[in-house]
């Protein structure tokens, strides 16, 4: 597997403006926001696309998923609301081969997504 950015923002290897981190979950800040709060939540369990969720087992996938939720609340966006979106694939527009999950808050969002 390539190593991306997000491999050498794991490992230390360049910095990023990290807002929470335990065993499972790394969450830092996306260096070109495209909302007041946006905020990256990778798994440290590296896998390459939401493709390839098959390759964490369910309590993996459970514990990512509530990374993202206790990222979200701990950011304060709660109350209002936010979106959380997982780009897959060249459709998706997915650029960094790391599964990661934005989360997007404090302003209003629109539908359907660009
Ligand atoms: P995606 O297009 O879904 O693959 O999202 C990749 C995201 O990573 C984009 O929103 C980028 O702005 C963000 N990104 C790229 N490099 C960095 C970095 N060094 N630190 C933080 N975010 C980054």
């Amino acid at each position: 597997m390539e190593e991306t950015i997000f491999d050498k923002i794991i490992k230390g290897d360049i910095p990023a403006d990290v807002v929470y981190e335990d065993d499972n979950v790394l969450a830092f800040k996306d260096i070109n926001p495209q909302a007041p709060v946006h905020v990256l939540v990778i798994p440290k369990k590296k896998v390459t696309s939401f493709n390839d969720l098959k390759n964490l087992s369910p309590e993996e996938t459970g514990l990512f998923l509530n990374g993202v939720s206790t990222v979200a609340v701990s950011l304060g966006l709660a109350a209002d609301g936010y979106r959380i979106v997982l780009n897959c694939g060249s459709n998706g527009q997915q650029t960094v081969e790391y599964l990661h999950a934005h989360i997007l808050g404090e302003r209003q969002m629109k539908w359907p997504p660009g």
